[in-house]
């Protein structure tokens, strides 16, 4: 019997990882093994421990990886995989590939940092601390991508074929609708990755890629995430406020900071701040984008027009490309990132990382949040447990370098930035189904979220939903 068997985001929004093992007889050697994504768990100490268990087929033993987008969640574990044996294809879009080619070394890149510092407080109780994967191995790893257009059908061995279908989550992103045959017969098995929003420009601001996933997928089975599976986003346009939050600010002299995760969101809300600007709603205040991944990001998105919604398209032949704005000032290096805190006069600072768990972004709240001119604007989802969330939350000081920094600048967030779908969306593309898959789990939720959105859906469409547990086997028939 060929089975799903569920290594990752299962009870949690991270760690994805879904094996199919096309085996047909359980006394048989092992069938043809895939893996729809390969991320790295984050978050909590219990997940993060998982990166670095051995997952329950050795690597050596998969055949092949279906990535659906470049997201570290989906694809960070793939330069484990690798170093533990995996010699497998590994498909994803052509703009998923060269988004990977620097998330993933600059995981590598953080994962030596973070050994190195371990080492030097010999804080770890694993002597010496050692990396998950280095920067060069990321690099490795790079080498067994192999580009796959969107609805190019696959054949990745006789049992299973795929294609990828837009999920318009971020730039590149897909999902993998697979062909799988089994017991004399073919199943199509739907995983979604992670699901952009719906049409809407005033509702999804700013998408670089078109919104909303394919409509009128059939399935047999679907997996899909449940990300925002108890929450909804808000449904007005965020740039009224952010335009306000910016001209205060600058008014009274202060600055502002915004934590943004340098791939997709930065570029986006670049394009709103020119687009401010250029309507006059926003003084034409300094920018500096102190990021030197969002800046290689940037370049990536330029190249990937076929991406482009009609709007992105629109913006893009009107303002041209970011790094050439006057006023704009991208930060490679180290000089350069320092020079910014100089600036006396009011500005804007964009820089990661979003959560504020590490990166330059430290540097600039640690140096801005003690001055009540200042404004801080989260524009990104922040995780309990990271400097992000404890700043949002209203803390009066926080711990940057060792140091308790007083908070006293005002703190705003906009929700409106979320690139997945919530409840009411999810809904809109269900109801595009011709019929009914014969079983859907949800994975990719923290618990609540996840239950919540099994009883919508059930309650709503009188579909079959399961929520997926971690290393539970499903066989798929
Ligand atoms: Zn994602």
């Amino acid at each position: 019997m060929a089975y799903i068997q569920f290594l990752g985001a299962a009870g949690t929004v991270t760690g994805s990882k879904h094996l199919i093992n096309t085996v047909s007889d359980p006394n048989a050697a092992n069938g043809f093994q895939a893996l729809i994504d390969c991320g790295m768990f984050q978050g909590e100490k219990e997940w993060r421990e998982r990166n670095w268990q051995d997952l329950p087929v050795p690597a050596r033993n998969i055949d092949a990886v279906i990535l659906t987008h470049a997201h570290l969640d989906h694809c960070g574990w793939i330069p484990r995989l690798v170093k533990e044996g995996f010699r497998g294809p590994i498909y994803a879009t052509s703009a998923t590939i060269d988004l990977c080619g620097i998330i993933l070394r600059d995981s590598g890149h953080l994962q030596e940092e973070d050994a190195a510092f371990y080492n030097k407080k010999k804080a770890s109780k694993h002597t010496p601390a050692l990396p998950l994967y280095t920067e060069e191995e990321a690099q490795t790893c790079l080498q067994y991508f192999r580009p796959v257009q969107p609805e190019q059908p696959v054949q990745v061995c006789p049992e299973i074929s795929f294609r990828f279908v837009p999920a318009a989550h971020i730039l590149g992103s897909a999902m993998a609708e697979i062909t799988c045959q089994t017991n004399g017969q073919a199943r199509r098995l739907l995983f979604t990755g992670d699901i952009g929003r719906v049409r809407n420009q005033n509702v999804a601001p700013g998408k670089v890629v078109h919104s909303g996933p394919a409509e009128g997928e059939v399935a047999d089975v679907l997996v899909m995430e449940s990300t925002y599976g108890n929450r909804q986003h808000p449904t007005n346009d965020p740039r009224p406020e952010l335009a306000a939050l910016i001209q205060k600010t600058v008014q009274r002299g202060g600055s502002v900071v915004v934590p943004a995760f340098a791939v997709e969101r930065t570029q986006k809300f670049l394009f709103m701040l020119k687009q401010l600007m250029e309507s006059g709603q926003i003084p034409k205040a300094p920018v500096f984008c102190d990021s030197p991944m969002g800046i290689k990001a940037v370049e990536i998105f330029l190249k990937h027009s076929e991406e482009y919604s009609d709007e992105t398209r629109r913006l893009i032949s009107q303002y041209g490309s970011p790094l050439q704005w006057p006023g704009f000032t991208f930060a490679s290096t180290g000089e350069e990132s320092k020079k910014i805190n100089d600036t006396n006069y009011p500005c804007i600072i964009i820089s990661s990382s979003g959560m504020v768990t590490g990166g330059r972004i430290q540097h600039h709240l640690a140096q801005r949040l003690p001055d009540p001119k200042n404004t801080v604007i989260f524009i990104g989802f922040q995780a309990p447990g990271t400097r992000g969330f404890t700043i949002k939350s209203g803390a009066p000081q926080v711990k940057i370098f060792g140091q308790m920094v007083p908070i006293r600048a005002q703190i705003a967030s906009l929700e409106q930035f979320s690139d997945h779908a919530d409840p009411p969306e999810l809904l809109e593309w269900l109801r595009t189904f011709p019929q009914k898959p014969g079983v859907t789990y949800l994975v990719h939720g923290e618990p609540a979220a996840a239950s919540q959105l099994r009883d919508t859906i059930t309650k709503d469409l009188g579909w079959n939903v399961q929520i997926a547990q971690w290393m539970q086997k499903v066989e798929i028939k």
